[in-house]
């Protein structure tokens, strides 16, 4: 099965987006668990839960990912900045516990100069406080662009992060790859996507590759700029980003858009494009 939705509002609560993705042939979608700048998470909603628990099984919704607000840095050099984000991390995961079972993203943070070394061993010590042995969540941390001191610029940061996690906690602990910031870290997935995941392979193991952010590129590969753009409208191109949507190594991922649309129309467009490649793919034509 082909699972895809893309990013959605999260202000009218769960059972909300679970219509408004179905609406756009969508099986999964994205939020933020609240304000994208950090601000206070609206109370759940029990009712509001079980509506979508019931929506979702109408419509063939398995999987959903929050995100993180990406203000939080809990590689910073200020000791309030790092408490704030691991209050946040804490709540969240705590919150995720709504609805279990269900996969939470975040940015890993940004040195700020302290060079990555440092950053890596500040996200891993805040990620050992709050991840918890009886929580049923997937915590997934982010590939960046690069932009700035950002820290999983690497698929190498990345499994350093994962490295210091405590071993009763790292089962816990997944990996979402973004196809505009690869690109801009400097990963070609257009000319050598298989090259591309067998380092993916070597340095982070392709188990813990839990989900995809599909997405253009305003940017040439290696840019470290992070601008997305919409399926076809980037440097990468539809074709490159539809051979990821259709790897046998990427099969049965959840594949998010996080394009730049102003309605649903424009995701529901990317949506079906996607969808019909796949059915051309699948369909048996007569010679
Ligand atoms: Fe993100
Ligand atoms: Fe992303
Ligand atoms: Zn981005």
């Amino acid at each position: 099965m082909f699972t895809i939705g893309c990013h959605l509002s999260s202000s009218k609560g769960y059972a909300a987006m679970a219509k408004q993705a179905a609406s756009i042939d969508a099986n999964t979608f994205q939020f933020f668990t609240r304000n994208p700048r950090g601000g206070k998470a609206k109370a759940i909603d029990p009712a509001d839960v079980a509506a979508f628990q019931q929506l979702a099984a109408e419509s063939g919704i398995v999987t959903f990912l929050a995100h993180a607000p990406y203000t939080l840095n809990p590689a910073s050099d200020k000791q309030q900045t790092c408490n704030f984000a691991r209050e946040v991390l804490a709540d969240d995961l705590q919150r995720m516990e709504a609805t279990p079972g269900q996969m939470y993203n975040m940015h890993p943070g940004s040195h700020v100069g302290q060079g990555a070394e440092v950053g890596i061993a500040k996200i891993a010590a805040t990620l050992n406080e709050v991840l918890q042995a009886p929580h049923t969540t997937t915590l997934l941390l982010e590939t960046m662009a690069g932009k700035g001191s950002e820290v999983g610029r690497s698929f190498e940061e990345l499994a350093e992060i994962i490295a210091r996690i405590d071993s009763g906690l790292r089962q816990q602990v997944g990996v979402c790859l973004d196809t505009c910031h690869v690109w801009d870290a400097g990963y070609d997935i257009a000319s050598d996507l298989d090259g591309v995941l067998r380092q993916f392979d070597q340095a982070i193991g392709m188990d813990r590759l839990r989900a995809i952010h599909l997405n253009d590129s305003m940017n040439p590969c290696g840019a470290h700029k992070d601008r997305h753009a919409a399926i076809g409208a980037g440097h990468i191109g539809f074709d490159a980003l539809h051979a990821v949507a259709r790897h046998p190594q990427l099969a049965g991922l959840p594949f998010f858009l996080e394009t730049p649309h102003d309605t649903l129309a424009g995701y529901a467009e990317e949506i079906a494009r996607l969808r019909a490649q796949k059915m051309c793919q699948l369909r048996t034509v007569p010679n």
